[in-house]
């Protein structure tokens, strides 16, 4: 199939060639396989609007463009509390090409840093004034093209609230049996605002309601993190394929929530 590609000066244009079914290209680091393999969109729209790459820091936000790559985070100070995460995503090439908005819509095993960004709140800046829409929603919508991704807002953590987990076989570049991430803020010494976010425990990423019921409200201790460990897998359907089993992800879950909760716990 022939495909074309077309390079619009806005955001606001390609949000419209996108409304008209064209497939938006951001780093390509999974569009340019479909395009080898003959299997892309006919129409595929990419933007030069420098607004794509933007990085604004305040007090207590960031605001990251959809643009923005992985090597950019990590390159970027004031981002500390993702350089982890991005560190995580496959090797240097791919974290050279592969962008913020990308992997919002990246398969199965895919998505690392959308789990970091489900766990702290984000909300997604849509392109063409269609507004603001927290990551939960847009995550949940994501197989129905929602748009075009212009930025990505979030709460900016307070130190040792936020953290990052992820299980792959292969070190450093594998793709996950399945990652977590966690934001546990605290007001007088106990858990307000829970939220655990998981990948490759479902078809996208999704919150692990279950965990953060059982940290809710609770100090970070022991017993916490055993409760929250055992009821890790609880409500997900994580799905089965070459790298691991829907059972054993299920199974090793708890393990590797444990683990995170340690480590925040020790601060
Ligand atoms: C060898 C290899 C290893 C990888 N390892 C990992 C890994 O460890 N962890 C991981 O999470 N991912 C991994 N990936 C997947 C991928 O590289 C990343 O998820 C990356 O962030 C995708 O971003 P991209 O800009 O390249 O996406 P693209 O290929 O450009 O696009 C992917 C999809 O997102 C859509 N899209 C892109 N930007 C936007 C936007 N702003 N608004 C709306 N839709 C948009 C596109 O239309 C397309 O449907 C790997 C890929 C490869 C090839």
């Amino acid at each position: 199939m022939t495909t074309t590609v077309q390079t619009v000066a806005t955001l606001t244009e390609a949000a419209r060639a996108m409304a008209q079914g064209a497939t938006f290209l951001g780093g390509g680091t999974i569009i340019m396989r479909d395009i080898n393999a003959g299997v892309a969109a006919a129409q595929i729209v990419r933007t030069t609007d420098p607004a794509l790459n933007d990085i604004r820091i305040s007090s207590d936000k960031v605001t990251i463009g959809a643009g923005v790559t992985m090597s950019q985070i990590i390159a970027h100070p004031e981002l500390a509390f993702l350089h982890k995460v991005a560190r995580l995503i496959g090797g240097p090439q791919v974290r050279n090409m592969g962008t913020v908005g990308g992997n919002l819509f990246a398969p199965h095993p895919y998505g690392d840093f959308a789990v970091a960004l489900l766990a702290l709140g984000a909300q997604a800046v849509m392109a063409g004034q269609n507004g603001s829409r927290p990551l939960d929603d847009l995550l949940r919508d994501r197989s129905r093209s929602p748009g075009l991704v212009a930025a990505i807002e979030c709460p900016r953590p307070r130190a040792g609230t936020f953290g990052f987990f992820k299980f792959s076989r292969i070190k450093p570049k594998g793709v996950s049996v399945l990652s977590v991430a966690a934001l546990l803020p605290r007001e007088g010494g106990r858990i307000r605002g829970a939220r655990v976010a998981w990948g490759a425990m479902a078809a996208g990423p999704v919150r692990g309601a279950s965990a953060e019921r059982a940290l809710e409200g609770q100090s970070l201790n022991a017993d916490t993190i055993a409760r929250a460990a055992q009821l890790a897998a609880e409500g997900l359907a994580p799905p089965t394929d070459a790298i691991a089993t829907d059972w054993y992800r299920r199974e090793v879950a708890g393990v590797y929530l444990k683990r995170l909760l340690e480590q925040m716990e020790r601060g």
